[in-house]
């Protein structure tokens, strides 16, 4: 029987596919996954360290994990991802998690197999954090599905918005080169993927240091020309980036979904300059309109931060407004969390938590309403759905998602990665009911 490994990721789609590589890597070593971390051999924790209650879950299942390696010594447990490139985070495990037998950063991961052998031969410890690495290509990869893929096309931001750690974290933006995506993309729709997500902090910045120059636009309608794909998702998108070209590409491929994950982050001119953001109001309304029009029935979904230092009720007010005006399909709402390091941590007019958790409420209950009145649409509509699997929550039912991105659960016969027609029976807030037909 071969050995196991197991693997929790916290976090973004960039974790998931680095996760996805460190899965390609221990299958070519010959091991099996589990999703039960006391058969394994190898245990990986991918952390996030976006948000201060991503790195207190993590720090919970890692002190759960003491009892385990107490059961099984002999597990290697390995910890990895954006928090293990910040100094404090690995002096606590060493101090404080003492049974974590490999510590490795975001820009190691094609060397994992390397660190592996290394601790199998010593048995020491091992702590491998580089500040940055050139785009390393043919690392292996294990999907999580068969018919939908991650596809990276660039690494690292070059932002800086003020309440971000992923700069630090992830170091300064690199793109792969255009051939070795679409060598990529081809591989995986002959291998049967039909959606891939093209992923990366800022999209839209895609380009920069290529040896043959390609844009994102140009890249989009490269992508297009693949045989075999139905679906093709990109994201994050900054507003700042989202060029008229981009939007000519999208309006012109049917295999480009009409839909767009565009954070605005927040509604005031004043914070949105105090988080660096490089667009005001005018110009991401603009740019919704433009969207809109040019797209017809495109959706558009956001993150918006709450209690960004010094917000006002005025400045929230103009978050409000701009969910009212936006008809978003859906949205990430997150309370501003300091993160050491960044330049708002240190802002004077830090928000307290009671404004912080009143105003959140508020925005989610403008958001539900907006949502709500927006998945009218898809009520008795016919959906085309490519079908993930079974719902968790429910053996008898199927799920999968829209064009849109709209999750859809429901009754019928199909099978993993099948692409069918859905008649919407119910349109809830957060996801859709229906029946295949
Ligand atoms: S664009 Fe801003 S929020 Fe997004 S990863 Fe870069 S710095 Fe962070």
């Amino acid at each position: 029987m071969s050995d196991k490994y197991y693997i929790l990721t916290f976090g973004c789609q960039m974790n998931e596919n680095d996760s996805e590589h460190i899965a390609g890597i221990l299958t070519e070593k010959g091991y099996e996954r589990t999703d039960n971390v006391r058969e394994a051999t190898v245990a990986v924790i991918n952390t996030c360290s976006i948000r201060e209650n991503a790195d207190d879950k993590f720090f919970g299942n890692l002190g759960d994990l003491k009892g385990v390696k107490r059961e099984n010594p002999n597990m290697i447990l390995c910890v990895c991802g954006c928090m293990m490139q910040q100094q404090i985070f690995v002096d606590r495990i060493r101090e404080k998690f003492p049974y974590v037998d490999i510590i490795f950063g975001t820009h190691n991961i094609a060397d994992f197999g390397n660190l592996l052998d290394e601790f199998l031969e010593s048995r020491k410890k091992i702590v491998r954090i580089m500040d940055s690495s050139p785009v390393i290509e043919g690392v292996p990869l294990r999907r999580e599905y068969r018919h939908r893929a991650y596809v990276s096309i660039t690494y690292g931001c070059d932002n800086f918005c003020t309440y971000c750690i992923v700069p630090y974290t992830r170091g300064r933006e690199k793109s792969r080169e255009a051939d070795d995506i679409i060598s990529e993309v081809k591989c995986l729709a002959e291998d049967g993927v039909k959606e891939i997500m093209l992923l990366g902090q800022n999209v839209n910045s895609y380009g920069k240091g290529l040896k043959e120059p390609c844009s994102f636009a140009e890249l989009l309608r490269r992508v297009s020309e693949v045989e075999g794909l139905e679906r093709i998702r990109f994201m994050t998108s900054h507003p700042r980036d989202f060029s008229d070209d981009i939007i000519d590409a999208m309006a012109s491929s049917d295999k480009i979904c009409k839909s767009v994950h565009l954070p605005f982050q927040a509604g005031s001119d004043r914070i949105l300059k105090l988080m660096n953001r490089h667009y005001d109001r005018a110009y991401y309304l603009g740019l919704v309109k433009k969207l809109r029009e040019r797209i017809p029935g495109i959706t558009i979904s956001t993150d918006i931060i709450v209690g960004f230092p010094t917000e006002t009720e005025e400045d929230f007010e103009d978050t409000l407004d701009i969910v009212r005006e936006c008809r978003f399909e859906s949205a990430f709402t997150f309370i501003y969390s300091p993160r050491e390091g960044t330049k708002a941590a240190s802002m004077e007019g830090q928000i307290d938590h009671e404004t912080c958790s009143r105003r959140f409420k508020k925005l989610v209950a403008a958001l539900e309403e907006e949502i709500a009145e927006g998945v009218i649409v898809y009520q008795d509509s016919v959906q085309e759905v490519i079908v993930d699997g079974r719902s968790k929550s429910d053996e008898n039912t199927l799920t999968g998602r829209t064009r849109s991105n709209k999750l859809v659960n429901f009754t019928g016969t199909a099978s993993m990665g099948d692409t069918v027609n859905v008649k919407i029976t119910k349109a809830n807030t957060y996801y859709l009911y229906g029946e295949q037909i």
